[in-house]
This record gives structure tokens, C-alpha cells and sequence, in this order.
């Protein structure tokens, strides 16, 4: 299967993974938009958040635990953090298998912008 993710998992492609354990592995954003942004990601291969089966529940579960446990590891756990999950077009998911977005280390703006510089909401 050609998903970028999945090369990641299979140490296929490099990446500075931060936290591992048997469900998931974290590791940082190559393009990060917070002093901390790690990407929380499934071993198993999920395209998108349609796609989580009833048997994905306590999965996706342990995907936001872990990125609740390296907000707390990085100290940014009381101040607070964001994250996300994108998914399709409007989401703007460009990775199709699954990945917890986790940003911290600053005040984050809300509501999401589609274009920073335009400063508009999205619409
Ligand atoms: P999405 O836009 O699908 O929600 O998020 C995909 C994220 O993956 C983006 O924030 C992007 O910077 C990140 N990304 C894309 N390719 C790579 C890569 O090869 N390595 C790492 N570490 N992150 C990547
Ligand atoms: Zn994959």
C-alpha cells in the first residue's frame, strides 16, 4: 500500500519518533505550526475518521491518551494544547491514514484560519 504513514511504521521513511508502544507511535510534524507538533498515529492502517469501525473505539481512545501523556512529558499539559484530527478535502487531510495532530508550547489561535495571512474564518 503506498501510504506515507505506513512507510513511516515500517521505518521505511525516517522520521523522530517520540513515543511508541504496541497500538501507536508519535513522532514530530515535518512542517511543525507549534514549538511542539507531533503527529499521533495508528499501527493500523485507518484512511480516515469515516472509517473508524466499532472495533477502532478504544484505539482512537489511546490516540488521544498518548498525545495527553507527551503534552504532560513536555510540560505543556496545564497550559493546554490543541488537537486534531483532519479529515478529507475540507479537512485538510493530506495523509489518508489517520493521525492525531498534537500542538502546544504557545497560545493557539481559534477559530482555525484557512489562509493565516487572509485571516478569515473559515467559510
Ligand atoms: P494532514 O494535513 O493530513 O492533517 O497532516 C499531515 C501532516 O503530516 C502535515 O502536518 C505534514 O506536515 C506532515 N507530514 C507530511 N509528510 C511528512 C513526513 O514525511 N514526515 C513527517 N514527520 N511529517 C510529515
Ligand atoms: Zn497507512
Amino acid at each position: 500500500m503506498d501510504c506515507l504513514f505506513c512507510k513511516i511504521l515500517n521505518k521505511e521513511i525516517p522520521a523522530d519518533v517520540i513515543y511508541e508502544d504496541d497500538l501507536v507511535i508519535a513522532f514530530n510534524d515535518i512542517n511543525p505550526q507549534a514549538p511542539t507538533h507531533a503527529l499521533v498515529i495508528p499501527r493500523k492502517h485507518i484512511a480516515t475518521t469515516n472509517d473508524i469501525a466499532d472495533e477502532d473505539t478504544a484505539l482512537v481512545g489511546h490516540m488521544v491518551q498518548v498525545a495527553g501523556k507527551i503534552a504532560k512529558e513536555q510540560g505543556f499539559d496545564e497550559s493546554g494544547y490543541r488537537t486534531v484530527f483532519n479529515c478529507n478535502d475540507h479537512g485538510g487531510q493530506t495523509v489518508h491514514h489517520i493521525h492525531l495532530h498534537l500542538l502546544g508550547g504557545k497560545p493557539l489561535g481559534w477559530p482555525p484560519y484557512f489562509d493565516e495571512n487572509l485571516k478569515k474564518p473559515l467559510s
